[in-house]
């Protein structure tokens, strides 16, 4: 269970195929719907990346995954 990690979707480049709705088995996403809705990041697998190895435009990424490769993709210098 984490709730520091858990799928972003971009809805601007989305083409709502429905793969990673499909692929996922933890319940992360509505399964009433092929646009993505992510309804329950805890049951997201910290460090899973299986919906976004198939998603066919780029369209996820994750809370937590900045953190995880030491990037924090932040200017500011403070270290936190
Ligand atoms: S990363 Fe894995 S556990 Fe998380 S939503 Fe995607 S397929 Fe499900
Ligand atoms: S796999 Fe990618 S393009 Fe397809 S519905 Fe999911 S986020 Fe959108």
């Amino acid at each position: 269970m984490s709730k520091t990690w858990y799928p972003v979707i971009n809805y601007s480049t989305c083409l709502e195929c429905g793969v990673c709705v499909n692929k996922c088995s933890h319940g992360v996403y509505e399964k009433e719907t092929n646009t993505p809705k992510v309804i329950f990041p805890e049951g997201c697998i910290e460090g899973c990346t299986g919906c976004q190895k198939l998603c066919p435009s780029s369209s996820i990424e994750y809370v937590g995954q900045e953190f995880k490769n030491g990037n924090l993709n932040c200017e500011c210098n403070c270290n936190c």
